[in-house]
């Protein structure tokens, strides 16, 4: 059995986007959050070559540093066309200014440049959450929602790539739902969000 959380755990992000959808995943569980901004941590170098590498990059250094079980998660999106590109680099195609209009024109550039038919914009979300412990014990969850890539981009809502990610089997894209219709959440729905899909699987683990 899993070890269980409790009490006070570290956000290992400092990206608001994913503070703000961690806090709210975390909101129903009655542990106290706080981010690893709000303690000053440094942020360490992901040089890992895959999202669950990199999540664990995250959450062990925040774990170290803080005395405290620390949460991360490591996300981006992959089309397949693209060979799963921009993947572990979705951050870094947005480039320092985090321009994620402009890493959406680059993505919509590379369908181009690959020719890709209508049924070639499959992608996909996928997010890495790994909650490690002072003492070194870290676990890992996984979750990931397919979709296609839409162009022009929809909606204001969300954050990086999510106006041009239509779930499957949705008329909306994330960057057009609320945080509750991305998340789909229980009671209402099984997970629709990578992110809340890993979660589930990391609250049925680790919380309550
Ligand atoms: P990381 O901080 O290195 O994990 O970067 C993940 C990047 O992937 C983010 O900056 C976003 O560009 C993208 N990404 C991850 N999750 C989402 C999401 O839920 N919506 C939109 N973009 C996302």
């Amino acid at each position: 059995m899993a070890r269980k959380l409790s009490g006070k755990v570290v956000l290992a992000t400092h990206n608001s986007g994913k503070l703000k959808e961690m806090r709210e995943l975390l909101a129903p569980y009655g542990v106290e959050v706080v981010s690893a901004g709000e303690l000053g941590l440094p942020e360490p170098e992901e040089n890992g070559t895959t999202f669950e590498a990199n999540a664990k990059i995250k959450a062990e250094a925040a774990a170290q540093a803080s005395n405290l079980p620390a949460f991360a998660d490591d996300s981006g999106l992959a089309v397949e066309v693209l060979n799963g590109a921009p993947g572990i680099y979705s951050a870094r195609w947005a480039g320092s200014s985090k321009n994620f209009a402009q890493a959406m024109r680059l993505v919509e550039e590379k369908l181009h440049e690959a020719k890709a038919t209508a049924a070639q914009r499959k992608a996909a979300f996928i997010s890495a959450l790994c909650v490690a412990w002072p003492d070194g014990e870290t676990i890992t969850f996984e979750g990931r929602v397919d979709g296609t890539l839409v162009w022009p981009p929809r909606g204001t809502s969300g954050f990086g790539y999510d106006p041009m990610f239509l779930p499957d089997g949705k008329t909306k894209t994330f960057g057009e739902m609320t945080a509750e219709e991305k998340h789909g959440l229980p009671p209402h729905g099984e997970g629709l969000s990578h992110r809340a899909r890993a979660f589930l699987k990391l609250a049925e683990a680790c919380l309550g």
